[in-house]
């Protein structure tokens, strides 16, 4: 028996060695199939939906397989190729303490391995720093790379390179990142890498307008004149802040702030993708260029790409921003499959931090389906009539047409008139669902914040827009305007929302690579496991 005849079944059925030994070969033969089936993971790529639960995923599922309209076309998504052509598992993302997780202590659990803190970023449960997975990756001679599409300095990038007691203190985050040297960054948030000296619409406010092509907004965040854009240069980074600036970006560091403050919306990436102006690059195309960098180092590397907005669409119970999102991370999750499925040393995890909204489709009491006939034997004589409105497919084609993100839509309502009528121009105007009138009103509509605490970042206000029920999960200000005109799209949309925060619902980890790597993923599990063997895997100890 030759060994190319053995090993195609041996692969398929995932035969035990002792069966090969059973089987008469001889122990070269043997040697031979373990090399080949245990190929050393040289790269781990952790691709972070942050938002994404199931529900998410079951979005960008039924658009790509029933939307008429599906860009997809009968070809499956990137996720679901990961998922075929790799293994699944669940896992729960909650701190230690509590139930429910934000993106910082999640992303921290991921990153670390060790239970961690809500709202820190990088600490164990003392509120001591622990060596990241980015930062293991580093000691052990490998590239290290950060992409999101919200901020360099958000909570889920932040919790690889940086150990801080709380996720809102970006600019210390800021000069973490650089001081840890991480080779690649490519993101929004440039507000807090600029001195404050920007503000006064001076030197400094020239200078970086022309440094930055005057695609980025400059204002600064920070509280101190430093400038980090030049200490990166110092320490021999490469500077882009658009889409041109990326694509000259030669190998070697490279640091990219392409906005203000969050990237392009999945809307507003959609409705620009294909257009040669566009001059913030994408999430795919920031991972393009990382890729590209980071696989030139011999020792391999660690990249994290966070799909961010999902959850700034979950939040807004926006489904059309969200499938949007979902677009535009799962582009980046089939780049990223097609990479690595032609090289067998690269492990890619994609996983979410948690679920944002208790989103989901559901069925309702409202437009009940017209009875029709069907040509089944069982239905002789009777109309195939179902006492409820399941949805239908057009929903999805329709959700897909949203023209501005709920925010957007505000945006616009806060700089115009402020009426009730211009916010149902607005909203109808940019949907193919309509509010009417009473909706509007009630948009607008505001109460006392029951919840109100002095001084509180998030609930100081002394009124809230009005919300009817789970009241309290609507946490954001004047943002819940944004939920409620998703809540009065929901039953033309068969959709309802449970939050205006995060669900502790388990996520997806999706793992793709050499398989005896990638299996050890597919269990239920919690993040903490899942950033321990994310470690192991970068330590080549799994
Ligand atoms: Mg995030
Ligand atoms: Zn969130």
């Amino acid at each position: 028996m030759k060994v190319s005849d053995i090993k195609l079944p041996l692969k398929i059925l995932g035969v035990s060695l002792s069966v090969l030994t059973a089987i008469g070969c001889s122990q070269i033969q043997t040697e031979e199939v373990t090399e080949q089936d245990h190929p050393q993971v040289k790269n781990v790529i952790m691709m972070i939906g942050d938002g994404m639960g199931p529900q998410q995923m079951g979005l960008l599922e039924s658009y790509a397989q029933h939307a008429s309209s599906s860009i997809y076309k009968g070809q499956p998504t990137g996720l679901a190729k990961m998922i075929n052509n790799g293994t699944l598992g669940l896992s729960l993302h909650n701190p230690a303490h509590t139930l429910v997780a934000d993106s910082a202590c999640s992303a921290s659990q991921l990153a670390t391995g060790v239970p961690s803190l809500s709202e820190a970023v990088g600490l164990d449960l003392d509120g001591n720093p622990v060596e990241t997975v980015l930062e293991l990756a580093k000691a052990k001679g490998k590239a290290t790379g950060l992409i999101s599409d919200t901020r360099l300095t958000h909570a889920t990038p932040a919790a690889f390179a940086s150990h801080r007691y709380h996720r809102s203190l970006e600019n210390q985050i800021a000069e973490d990142m650089l001081a840890n040297q991480v080779d690649v960054m490519l993101s929004g948030g440039i507000r807090y890498w600029i001195p404050k000296e920007a503000n006064e619409k001076g030197d400094a406010y020239n200078a970086l307008v022309k440094q930055t092509g005057g695609t980025v907004k400059i204002k600064s965040k920070r509280k101190d004149n430093k400038n980090l854009l030049n200490e990166a240069e110092e320490m021999g980074y490469s500077l882009a802040f658009n889409r041109e600036g990326l694509s000259k970006a030669e190998n070697g560091k490279l640091l990219g702030l392409f906005a203000y403050s969050g990237m392009q919306d999945g809307i507003e990436y959609s409705q620009t993708k294909n257009d040669p102006a566009r001059t913030m690059p994408s999430l795919k195309e920031m991972t393009e260029k990382a890729l590209d960098i980071l696989s030139q180092d011999e020792d391999g590397f660690f990249l994290m790409i966070e799909g961010g907005r999902i959850d700034w669409a979950g939040h807004d119970n926006d489904a059309g921003t969200m499938l949007h999102e979902m677009l535009k991370f799962d582009e980046t999750v089939n780049y990223v499959y097609e990479w690595a499925s032609k090289r067998n040393d690269t492990l890619v995890l994609v996983t979410a931090d948690h679920e944002t909204g208790g989103f989901g489709f559901s069925y309702s009491r409202s437009n009940l389906p017209e009875g029709v006939k069907v040509s089944g034997t069982a239905f002789e004589g009777n109309e195939y009539k179902p006492n409820f409105n399941f949805g239908s497919f057009e929903i999805l084609d329709k959700m897909y047409n949203q023209k501005k993100s709920f925010a957007n839509i505000m945006a616009d309502y806060d700089s115009g008139d402020k009426t009730p009528e211009s916010l149902l121009t607005l909203v109808n105007e940019n949907s193919d669902f309509d509010i009417t009138i009473t909706q509007a009103e009630a948009i607008l509509a505001r109460e006392n914040n029951d919840y109100q605490v002095a001084g509180h970042k998030y609930l100081k206000d002394e009124t809230f827009p009005k919300v009817k029920d789970f009241k309290a999960f609507y946490v954001y200000g004047n943002e819940i305007r944004n939920d409620l005109i998703g809540r009065a799209l929901g039953e033309q949309q068969n959709v309802v929302w449970g939050t205006g925060t995060h669900t502790n619902t388990p996520v997806a980890v999706i793992a793709y690579g050499p398989e005896h790597v990638a299996k050890q993923f597919s269990s239920m599990t919690h993040h903490v496991e899942v950033g321990q063997l994310a470690k192991k895997a970068v330590a080549g100890e799994l």
